[in-house]
């Protein structure tokens, strides 16, 4: 057996962090490979080849845990509107915390946050007031930390959990505790519909650039403003001096790259992009909602998929603060359920030109300077509208868009 980190593939590591997390001697570390993601590393002189990493490693092991459950799944969202605009779709999340919290008061949330540097990081909180900062999808790749063997002492202190995170994070908690034989029954996961993520080095870089620019320290950042729209990445940022961001283009560029140029490279190939979930619950955006429907008000509209007693059992503590209807059509089965992310052929070319010019530089070639990009997002926001549609006035902002 080849060590983890020579293998062939070694490339498509998750940086899901179990090995980090089962290696007796501390050997490996998640360090940020040259394009910004974590990844392994092991240390030559501890590593006393145990071969633990390699059983908890879903490059190499898999958990198929048998499961009799039918799938339910339900449009759903929070009547909280104050809520679901702040969340990315329809405000699920926070609720879920609240339903665990009611199911046990004792129970630790695991989620990720911003912390003050905006830094994106997988934490354990028990107060429902500290998991607000859970809410908003923060696309990059969170950094996982110890948090695995934390929770494996936790669950042996019979303690419930609930960890929400992407498919392969889930996946490698499962790997982990059951290297450990921790038991899983007071463990509930929550998995996201998973585009991708993208590298932290990237998000610091535009941060820096977005701060340098401005000439002010950022101290709040949402990826997605429904005031603007659902649909697609609208970020809004708030300034130190509580000056709001919005609306221009450098601003939406992190968001622009994070659609498939700039994504970790395992993404790609990703295995949880299909109905057989790793969580018990799964949650996404419900984009096949016909435009007519009365959820359809432009604030978000979640995807909710039941996938075993334990997904039922919260989903029955938390449905009187929701509304929602059985999907009973393939309305739900957006791309992320049925396949990787189709890499862009110009991703290895946006990588080398990052790496060797910077942030700046691959912002001007890619997006200020790329046209058609534009006109597509303008159409994609028509299409997920709230404001009554004006036909002169948005042929003329493509005409404009053209033109520039
Ligand atoms: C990287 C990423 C890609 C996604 N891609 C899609 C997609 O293609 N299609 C789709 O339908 N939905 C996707 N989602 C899920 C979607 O954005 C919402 O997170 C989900 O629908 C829950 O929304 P909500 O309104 O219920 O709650 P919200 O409050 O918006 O929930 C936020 C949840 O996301 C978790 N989270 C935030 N950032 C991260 C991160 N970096 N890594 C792991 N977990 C994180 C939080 O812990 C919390 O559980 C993606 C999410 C992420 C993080």
């Amino acid at each position: 057996m080849v060590r983890l980190d020579k293998l062939k593939n070694i490339d498509l590591c998750t940086g899901c962090s179990s090995c980090v997390n089962v290696c007796p001697t501390n050997a490996i570390k998640l360090e940020r490979d040259t394009r910004g993601f974590y990844k392994i590393q092991i240390s030559n002189s501890q590593c006393i080849n145990c071969l633990k990493c390699y059983k908890v490693c879903q490059l190499v092991s898999s958990f198929q845990s048998r499961n009799d459950y039918i799938q339910q799944i339900f449009c759903t969202i929070n009547k909280d509107v104050l809520i679901r605009q702040k969340s990315s779709s329809g405000g699920l999340f926070i609720e879920i915390c609240k339903g665990m919290k009611k199911m046990d008061i004792n129970s630790t949330i695991y989620g990720v946050e911003f912390d003050n540097n905006l830094q994106v990081n997988h934490v354990g909180h028990k107060s429902i007031d500290k998991c607000q900062a859970f809410i908003g999808s923060k696309y990059v790749q969170s950094d996982v930390h110890r948090i695995f063997s934390e929770i494996k002492l936790k669950l042996e202190k019979d303690e419930k959990i609930l960890f929400s995170g992407t498919g392969c994070q889930c996946q490698g908690l499962k790997l982990f505790l059951r290297e450990n034989n921790t038991n899983l029954d007071n463990l509930i996961l929550v998995d996201l519909i998973c585009h991708g993520v993208s590298s932290p080095s990237l998000w610091d870089d535009y941060i820096s650039e977005l701060e340098k620019i401005n000439d002010k320290k950022i101290i709040y950042y949402s990826f997605r403003d429904k005031s603007i729209s659902w649909a697609g990445i609208n970020p809004k940022v708030i300034c130190e001096d509580k000056e709001i961001l919005k609306n221009n283009l450098f601003l939406k560029s992190y968001g622009i790259f994070f659609g498939n140029l700039a994504l970790n490279n395992c993404c790609y190939s990703c295995n949880y992009t299909n109905l057989n979930r790793v969580g018990d619950l799964t949650l996404g955006d419900y984009w096949g909602i016909p435009l007519d429907n009365k959820l359809n008000d432009g604030k978000g509209v979640s995807e909710l998929l039941i996938n075993s007693s334990k997904g039922f059992d919260l989903f029955e503590i938390i449905k009187g603060n929701l509304e929602f209807f059985p999907i009973q059509d393939k309305s739900y089965i957006q791309p992320q359920l049925v396949k990787p992310t189709k890499k862009n052929i110009r991703a290895s070319l946006f990588w080398h030109d990052y790496q060797k010019n910077g942030y700046y530089y691959v912002y001007n070639k890619y997006i200020k300077k790329n046209k058609k990009r534009l006109i597509k997002q303008k159409i994609t926001q028509f299409k997920y509208r709230q404001k009554p549609f004006r036909p002169l006035q948005y042929f003329f902002q493509l005409i404009n868009l053209r033109k520039k």
